[in-house]
């Protein structure tokens, strides 16, 4: 197996006989037990290994493409999931200590809907601590490296689901995005990631932090790879109320329809200071490429951007201080041994089981709602939301997509952002407003910097658009294709 394979190339070999779905999850096996640990690159991405249940299907889809039955759209397609989604018989820690142990007794619907598609499901991956962070060192298990840079972070909080594809341990993984833990981390790394729409996909078996806002959604090596996986993935789920009840679109036939004529924005807030300048240059690049295509590109106003990552960690964080609760060495994972009444039980439970990051989050959530403060903090940030989300609605009442850098600079260095939480929040600052607004975005590699590093744009479309947006993905990717062939 030389370098990285996509989905279609793994099912067409798969149907064909020339490779076996058993032989696929043996090699993608191989380099994780060659690259990922100590022993190798170091790269941390795999938190566990399901062999037994990865190698019992990849039998099943052997069986079947050997009778020549109909094979799924993911047939023999090496994946792994990051460890805040329940998968039954693997251990699902949140990237915490406190759920140390802990299996969970059922699959989230993601990962079942990914089996039931012909899927292998390799493992369960690195992240931060409850997704909260941007680097990924919030893990209880270790950081995770870059394998773009290995003195870097990959970024976060589904670090580990962004690395794996890049180092090609898997041909895709599902992350999950509450602020951009998807987009940040797969701009991070060089490869693509997918936020849907809040609804689109169902949340059923993912630990949460915060539900108003949490998404599940994929990681992949190409657009068409993240738009077969979205068709997967998408749709009702009666176990989730918050699923939509809507058609899934044909993602990945949209991708065949030109960009000619469609009109992209460019918002000035995403260009002000502190954006590294060859990111800057990078995204230009992109929006000529689309104006040469016959996109429409022109400016568009998002005026309280400015508000948008205040307004996420208020309400991100009161979301979490009411998730969190529940762990409290009663049912889930850690429970501390040396208390002699229940309260010093909880109390000990979770001062060993929670690292720093999420300790302040409880408290920086229980606070903003607690009685007397709920007005001032809560509900002005769930009101500032809506002035994001109309400040979207208008622009898309001009644009079909919105087009901006995804993050401010590329991936710093481990270390580099640790002891300065504030620094690292900032790290966010084009990845919550979509966040806050419910919309879809997605990370498409665009360039790497003169180091190396990897590049990545964003690009964000109404609720439910997700067609559009890929199809624009799929542009920039084609133009980037084309860069390289021009050398
Ligand atoms: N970096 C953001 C945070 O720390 C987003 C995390 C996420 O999307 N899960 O909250």
């Amino acid at each position: 197996m030389d370098g990285l394979m996509t989905i279609d190339a793994v099912r067409a070999a798969v149907a064909a006989g020339t490779t076996t779905a058993t032989a696929l999850a043996e090699q993608h096996y191989a380099r994780i037990a060659a690259d990922d640990g100590a022993n190798g690159k170091g790269i941390n991405s795999f938190l566990a290994l399901s062999r037994e249940r990865a190698l019992a299907q990849a039998a099943r889809v052997d069986a079947a493409a050997a009778k020549g039955e109909a094979l799924g759209p993911l047939a023999g397609v090496p994946v792994g999931i990051k460890d805040v989604l329940a998968m039954q018989g693997s251990p699902a820690t949140a990237g915490s200590l406190i759920l140390k142990g802990y299996r969970p007794p059922y699959d989230a619907t993601a990962v079942a809907k990914l089996e039931a598609a012909g899927a292998v499901l390799l493992g369960k991956l690195n992240c931060d601590e409850f997704a909260m962070g941007s680097s990924n060192e919030n893990s209880a298990y270790g950081a995770v490296k870059n394998p773009k840079a290995l003195d870097r972070v990959p970024g976060g909080s589904s670090g580990g689901s962004a690395a794996a594809v890049a180092a090609g341990f898997a041909v895709a993984t599902l992350g999950t995005d509450t602020g951009g833990s998807i987009r940040q981390p797969a701009a991070f790394c060089g490869v693509v990631g997918v936020l849907p729409t809040y609804g689109r996909v169902s949340r059923y078996g993912l630990i949460a932090f915060a539900s108003s806002l949490d998404r599940v959604g994929p990681f992949t090596n190409t657009v068409k790879d993240a738009a077969t996986l979205l068709e997967v993935l998408a749709g009702r789920d009666v176990m989730d109320e918050t699923s939509a009840d809507r058609p899934v679109d044909g993602y990945v036939a949209a991708l065949e329809n030109p960009v000619e004529g469609l009109r992209v924005g460019v918002p000035a807030e995403y260009f002000g200071e502190g954006l590294d300048p060859e990111i800057r240059a990078a995204i230009e690049r992109v929006l000529d490429g689309l104006k040469l295509a016959g996109c429409v590109v022109k400016p568009v106003s998002l005026p309280h951007t400015k508000y948008a990552i205040p307004t996420y960690y208020v309400i991100a964080t009161a979301e979490a201080s009411s998730n969190l609760s529940r762990f409290d060495g009663v049912r889930f994972g850690l429970r501390s041994e040396d208390a002699a009444t229940l309260s010093a039980m909880y109390r000990k439970t979770r001062d060993a089981g929670f690292g720093p990051e999420v300790k302040r989050r409880i408290l920086l959530g229980t606070y903003a709602l607690s009685a007397g403060y709920y007005d001032a903090y809560y509900r002005k940030a769930q009101q500032v939301r809506g002035l994001l989300t109309r400040d979207f609605l208008a622009a898309f009442g001009e644009v079909d997509v919105i087009v901006g850098p995804m993050t401010p600079t590329p991936a710093f260095k481990l270390g580099e952002k640790t002891d300065d939480p504030v620094a690292m929040y900032l790290a966010d600052i084009y990845s919550v407003a979509a966040s806050l607004a419910g919309i879809c975005g997605v990370s498409v590699p665009c360039g790497e910097t003169k180091d190396g590093l990897p590049i990545g744009v964003q690009i964000m479309a109404r609720h439910f658009d997700e067609a559009t947006m890929l199809r624009v993905g799929a542009a920039v990717e084609g133009q980037q294709a084309g860069r390289q062939v021009e050398g």
